[in-house]
């Protein structure tokens, strides 16, 4: 990895070499003890209506603050906790502290203007776990809140699995309520026949797309048309990775609803993220 990358941003495994291969096996073993003591944090990074800046929503993104190697990134262990299991727990973690947050945001009364929805990554596996429509509507009801104050944000590869399983668990969370939306969409080698069959109501389009924009201007039209398609299957739009004003505003002027990234804000940990809310009232201020 290059230094470029940030000296935080520490390469744990790397399957070409034998160290990275002692790591990893290291990793599995610390994972667990990690997610009970304390090691995993939560950052949160804003979802913004692009008209008008409120900030709808915020996604709960999970690092793993090491004692020996400092922050590891996801990309570095959630494919680790999804091959050997442990990926439950740690989902179960992330949407218990994720729901709490939003819980504490609402009553804060620096922060309670915010009126706005949690975001949390699911996994393939979660959709394979009976537990897991118990687990959610458990988690909101703890913490008193509507299920419309979440939403899951499920990669194309998890949902397009398409076993009757994952079927019956989304038809279960739809029916509970709480929000249910395809992530990195575009990413991957699928139709899109799914987008109507799916009882999902946003989609949020794969960042790479955005970026394309800032190297050919006339992307947009490719854009605007991506954006129809989702429009005309019932569903809402979400940009990811929304780096420069002039992004923002091109995606505003072909009519995208949402949009997210460091133009709006990086993820911050808890601290960060509300002092901003307590700060803002619209994204960017
Ligand atoms: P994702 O769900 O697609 O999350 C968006 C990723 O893009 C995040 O990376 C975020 O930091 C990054 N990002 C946001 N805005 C920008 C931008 O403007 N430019 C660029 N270049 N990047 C931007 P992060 O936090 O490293 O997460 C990577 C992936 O790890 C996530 O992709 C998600 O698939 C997974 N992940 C993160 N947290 C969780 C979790 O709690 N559970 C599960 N199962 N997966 C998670
Ligand atoms: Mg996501
Ligand atoms: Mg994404
Ligand atoms: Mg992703």
């Amino acid at each position: 990895e290059s230094k470029s990358e940030g000296r935080n941003k520490l390469r744990v495994f790397d399957p070409a070499t034998l160290h990275a291969r002692q790591l990893q096996r290291q990793i599995v073993g610390e994972l667990r003890e990690a997610i009970r003591s304390d090691q995993l944090v939560l950052n949160y990074q804003p979802i913004v209506e692009l008209a008008t800046g409120r900030i709808e929503g915020c996604e709960a993104l999970v690092r793993w603050n090491h004692p020996v190697h400092g922050l590891i990134m996801p990309d570095q262990f959630i494919p680790v906790a999804e091959a050997t299991g442990l990926i439950a727990e740690l989902g179960r973690w992330v949407l218990r502290t994720a729901v709490g947050q939003l819980r504490q945001w609402r009553d804060n009364p620096a922060t309670s203007q915010h009126d706005f929805s949690m975001r949390i990554n699911v996994s393939a596996a979660d959709l394979q776990s009976l537990e897991f429509v118990d687990d959610v509507s458990e988690a909101l009801a703890e913490e008193s809140l509507s299920p419309e104050s979440l939403v899951l944000e499920l990669t194309e590869s998890a949902i397009i699995q398409n076993n009757e399983l994952d079927r019956y668990t989304l038809a279960s969370l739809h029916r509970l309520g709480v929000g249910l939306e395809i992530d990195d969409f575009g990413a991957g080698y699928s139709s899109m026949g799914y987008l109507r069959k799916l009882p999902v109501d946003r989609v949020k389009v794969d960042r790479q797309f955005v970026k394309d924009l800032g190297k050919d201007p006339s992307q947009l039209v490719f854009l605007a048309a991506i954006q129809d398609v989702i429009r005309s299957c019932g569903l809402e739009g979400v940009w990811e990775g929304i780096e420069t004003a002039e992004e923002a505003e091109a995606l505003r002027s072909i009519g995208c609803a949402s949009g997210q990234g460091y133009y709006f804000g990086r993820p911050l940990p808890e601290a960060g993220f509300t002092e901003q809310l307590t700060r803002l009232r619209t994204w960017p201020a």
